[in-house]
């Protein structure tokens, strides 16, 4: 069974300057490693302890030390998880500025080095509580993702030897059994996601031919006509074009 150590973080001041926890509607969850740094000094960054100079403190919901040690460091049950800041600028599916989507789950590592026993079974516990907590969960979309993969051009974790065990935490992420109800909301929510994320590249593009053919004006048409359907469609994740007027 899993066992948490609560830990007073200060992940209520890291959201946009402001003191005001924001609830997450997580879609699934983000992994990482930490590289090299111990347990003393992470628990200090996150508790605000060696804040960084930016006035940004990281925050994360969940850290599994080496010793297999799973510490809760923020609220992150259905209708009560905060967001945490701890994906940075990262793009899965259309959807940008990931910490809004995704709950986040540090494990201690330094690279180049296995992945100890009970680590890795503290790693399959926390995937099947999470995962049963939000199976059913209609805006849950049971994504496990990897820093990496979201934000590939500034970062590599986890690191090196992540796929020795990499198997056994999607499996032990997808074993908990799904209702007829849950794998008919599971598809639709795809076919929601693969059309806002087409619906998206779309815009991107358009914007794109328009800037290179030296038409502004119709960028930042194509632009608009991107935030109105984002207005037209309340309570959905908007579609980001990255569009900036010059
Ligand atoms: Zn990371």
């Amino acid at each position: 069974m899993l066992r948490y150590r609560t830990y007073p973080t200060r992940f209520h001041q890291n959201v946009a300057g402001t003191s005001t926890p924001r609830i997450l509607e997580p879609y699934g969850m983000l992994l990482h490693t930490t590289e090299g740094h111990g347990m003393g000094y992470l628990l200090g960054l996150l508790s605000g302890e060696f804040a960084r100079g930016d006035g940004v403190t990281p925050s994360v919901h969940f850290l599994i030390s080496l010793k297999g040690e799973t510490y809760e460091l923020a609220p992150w049950q259905p209708g009560e998880a905060f967001v945490c800041w701890h994906a940075g600028r990262s793009e899965w599916m259309g959807l940008s500025g990931l910490n809004r989507y995704l709950l986040g789950v540090e494990i201690e590592h330094v690279a180049g080095e296995a992945y100890p026993a009970a680590q890795v079974r503290a790693i399959e516990d926390l995937m099947r509580t999470v995962a049963a907590a939000y199976r059913g969960v209609p805006y849950w979309r049971g994504w496990l993702l990897e820093h990496k993969r979201v934000a590939p051009t500034r970062k590599t974790d986890p690191t090196s030897r992540w796929a020795e065990i990499m198997g056994r935490v999607y499996a032990a992420w997808k074993e908990v059994p799904m209702s007829e109800t849950d794998v008919l909301q599971a598809i639709a929510n795809l076919q929601e996601d693969v059309d806002r994320s087409q619906r998206a590249s779309s815009y991107r593009e358009s914007i794109m031919v328009a800037i290179a053919n030296g038409d502004p004006e119709e960028a930042a048409r194509i632009n608009a006509e991107a935030l109105a359907w984002n207005k037209s469609n309340p309570g959905k994740p908007p579609i980001v074009t990255g569009y900036r007027a010059k």
